[in-house]
């Protein structure tokens, strides 16, 4: 088995020794191994990876948009030879199959730097409004916190939109699935990023995130997780009043309307709520179906989920792997104990292999819409099948959610654009509109606060100026 011990820290432009001599090992949710380690970093770590950031800044932030542009570019060139390493690494460290971990995990991230690279060499928007000349310029230094589920993508949302704007970085991943952020530190390396513009803290939450979040020098806090987490953060932020972006927990609603194409609904549905294990922010982890196709929905949703093929992400064939830790599969495998609804497929007496944090992909039909099931992110292969009457309805059941990440909905055109209009969440999509990397993402409600991707994303990571004349 392949093994990965990376025993240093990326601060400045170098691979320096932690403070600590901890370190925090790595685990194949597969094979169940430990198969590398990571160091478990401190707050004077922090300290000094935020001291290298702020010094970087001021040439940084005047760096030529050109230039800016052309530097991203070369990082991506550096990440884009290392695509077959960063599906290999996902693939050991969180488990998601082979074929999904090269499109997503790996080629996901690459599209969205490529794209980072194009927008830092656009020269920056400047208007004037009656006597003032509105500038936009870099927020400051970015603490960034990211989780395991889509490991290098979610650090490239915030670390390519940070750079593009002329922020300068510290990055914290997960510590569940740290080994492929070491990849990027690696591109910035070889491909000279200046020295400071981004640095690579790895450790736990309450040690490295707490003391990023906390950090009197660092301007904006930019965060993916839980919503739990997501809370303490914006505490530790408030105290000194810095900016904070929340990319939080979700529990979307994929509405199938009475003229739906029904197979394609349920098939896309069931396919979208177990991508990755279910370990998706914007899974969607309710069905909601029209009465008159409702057991025609059910039926075909569970014979979806049982055939699906669970087991080894490194075999070819395999659409379902493990779920990231032992912690979580328990997690998962508790909603399901406490669950009141029709069992369809799945469960806990469904066979999965002996080895690795396996959750069997289950579906529950007759959800009740207040219950634990139907309200609380489950974050496994868990799909929940609720009816509804007219499009009141369904509108009524998909909002009524603390949560608004994202959602779907199936039906004629015009109708389903109208309903999609009234779903309060970042995004909805029609009729199966693909996933654009471009476009702004986030959430409502508890799901977060602020955008990333695209042009919005970077316009998270600025400040704007009126200067009058
Ligand atoms: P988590 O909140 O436990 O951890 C996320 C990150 O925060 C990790 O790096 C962790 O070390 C760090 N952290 C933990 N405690 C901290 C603290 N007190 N201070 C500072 N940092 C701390 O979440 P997770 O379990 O890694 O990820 C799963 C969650 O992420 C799910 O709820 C999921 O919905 C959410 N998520 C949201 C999005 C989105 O874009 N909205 C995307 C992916 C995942």
């Amino acid at each position: 088995m392949t093994s990965v011990f990376r025993d240093e820290l990326y601060i400045g432009d170098a691979w320096v020794p932690p403070d600590s001599s901890e370190r925090i090992p790595v685990e194949n949710p597969y094979t169940e191994e430990v198969f590398g380690h990571v160091p478990a970093g401190t707050a004077e770590d922090v300290n000094l990876a935020v001291s290298a950031a702020r010094q970087a800044l001021h040439s940084w932030a005047a760096t030529p948009p050109a230039e800016r542009g052309a530097a991203l570019g070369r990082l991506h060139t550096a990440l884009a030879a290392r695509a077959d390493e960063i599906a290999r690494t996902v693939g050991l460290e969180l488990g998601t199959p082979l074929k999904i971990a090269k499109a997503i995990q790996a080629g996901l991230p690459l599209t969205v730097l490529a794209g980072y690279a194009e927008l830092a060499a656009r020269p920056v928007a400047e208007e004037t409004i009656g006597n003032s000349l509105v500038v936009h310029e870099p927020v400051g230094v970015v603490g960034a916190i990211t989780p395991w589920n889509y490991p290098l993508h979610q650090v490239v949302a915030k670390v390519g939109a940070a750079l593009a704007a002329g922020c300068t970085v510290v990055l914290k991943p997960s510590e569940l699935t740290p080994l492929v952020a070491y990849l990027l530190a690696d591109a910035a390396h070889e491909s000279g990023l200046p020295a400071g513009v981004l640095n690579l803290v790895t450790g736990t939450g309450p040690e490295v995130g707490a003391a990023i979040a906390g950090h009197p020098d660092v301007d904006m806090v930019s965060f993916t997780g839980s919503t739990a987490t997501g809370r303490a953060i914006s505490h530790a932020a408030a105290d000194r009043i810095a900016r904070v972006s929340l990319e939080l927990g979700g529990k979307s609603a994929n509405v199938i309307l009475e003229d739906a194409d029904l197979v394609k609904a349920v098939k896309v549905g069931v396919g979208n709520a177990f991508l990755n294990s279910g370990q998706t922010c914007t899974a969607w982890t309710r069905m909601l179906v029209h009465r008159s196709h409702y057991d025609e929905a059910v039926e075909l949703a569970a014979k979806t989920a049982s055939g699906y093929t669970v087991g080894d992400p490194f075999d070819a064939a395999t659409r379902l792997g493990p779920l990231v830790s032992a912690g979580q599969r328990e997690r998962v495998r508790g909603f399901i104990e406490r669950a009141s609804a029709r069992l369809v497929a799945g469960g806990l007496d469904a066979p999965v292999p002996s080895t690795g944090h396996f959750v069997a992909p289950t579906v529950f039909a007759d959800v009740d819409p207040e219950s634990e099931l139907a309200q609380e992110e489950i974050f496994g292969p868990v799909l929940s099948i609720i009816g509804f009457s007219d499009d009141d309805e369904a509108v009524a059941i998909a909002n009524n959610s603390k949560y608004g990440l994202a959602g779907a909905v199936w039906g004629s055109d015009e109708r389903a654009v109208a309903v999609a209009r009234r779903i309060r969440t970042g995004a909805v999509d029609v009729n199966g509109g693909a996933f654009n990397p471009f476009a702004p993402f986030g959430g409502y409600k508890q799901s977060g606060i602020g955008r990333e991707l695209g042009a919005y994303g970077l316009a998270e990571f600025q400040q704007v100026k009126a200067i009058q004349r």
